[in-house]
């Protein structure tokens, strides 16, 4: 579903990925950790453009992309194959639920309105926000704004969500609410990156964890062999510090 091969991503003389490789599978959830500053934003961020990599290629489902040199076109195909989720959940503050998640439809993906109304409270229910479609985010909670984002995202109908520590801006009471979603999605085969610092919601959640530590990845393997049984000195000396 995802192919990374040799990714570099420069921010003028400080190289922040060193030549990354790695892959999801279809239906497989991939959790990324590591140390701040690590590169684990930017190598999302890289994964639909919202940052220009110098080099590498990036397929994701039949979209490849030479980061060298590629079109608007090819540019427009791969961002429309993921959706990201971010640890600040950026909706419309102007808008409802339901509208935050059928301005998408509506507006690009041409749906008739009727038709982006029915699909939004389907997505709403799926989030467990059904009550909630016609309220505006700031009188909702920070999970509840975080579910939203997720409906939000599932909406364009990706191959691939990408999030980025969808938690960590929330209280921890409404951290179990907004995990229990993500974990429905893996258990429909949803495709999905995960950035966190939940390492007990990764070992749970994740098929694969791979461990980044200053543009590398410095070890990968199941969730149970990199989070409980680490090789590598880097990795241990990480998960130690978060014990
Ligand atoms: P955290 O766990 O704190 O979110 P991270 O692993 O996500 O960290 P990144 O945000 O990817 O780390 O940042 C990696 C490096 O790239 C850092 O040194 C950061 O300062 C640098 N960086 C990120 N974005 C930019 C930018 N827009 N301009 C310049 N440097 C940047
Ligand atoms: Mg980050």
């Amino acid at each position: 579903m995802i192919e990374v091969k040799q990714l570099i991503k420069k921010f003028g003389d400080n190289t922040v990925l060193a030549g990354i490789n790695f892959h999801v599978n279809q239906g497989e959830v991939v959790a990324i950790i590591g140390p701040s500053g690590s590169g684990k934003s930017t190598l999302l961020r890289c994964l639909n453009l919202l940052e220009k990599p110098q080099s590498g290629i990036i397929t994701i489902g039949d979209v490849v992309l030479n980061a060298k040199h590629y079109s608007r076109q090819d540019e427009h195909h791969l961002r429309h194959q993921s959706a990201m989720v971010f640890q600040h959940y950026n909706l419309f503050k102007n808008k409802t639920a339901l509208a935050n998640i059928t301005e998408a439809l509506v507006v690009a993906q041409k749906w008739g309105k009727k038709e982006a109304h029915q699909e939004g409270l389907r997505l709403l229910e799926q989030v467990g926000l059904l009550a909630q479609a016609n309220q505006y985010p700031i009188t909702l909670s920070g999970g509840q704004q975080q579910r939203v984002a997720i409906a939000r995202a599932l909406a364009v109908k990706p191959k691939v969500l990408l999030f980025d520590e969808p938690t960590s801006a929330l209280d921890p009471e409404k951290v179990h609410e907004v995990l229990q979603v993500i974990h429905k999605l893996a258990n429909n085969n949803t495709t999905m990156v995960i950035v966190t610092h939940e390492m007990e919601f990764a070992k749970q959640v994740a098929d694969r964890v791979i461990f980044m530590a200053e543009g590398h990845i410095v070890e990968e393997g199941s969730a149970i062999d990199v989070l409980e049984r680490p090789k590598q000195p880097q990795t241990q000396r990480f998960l130690r510090q978060l014990s």
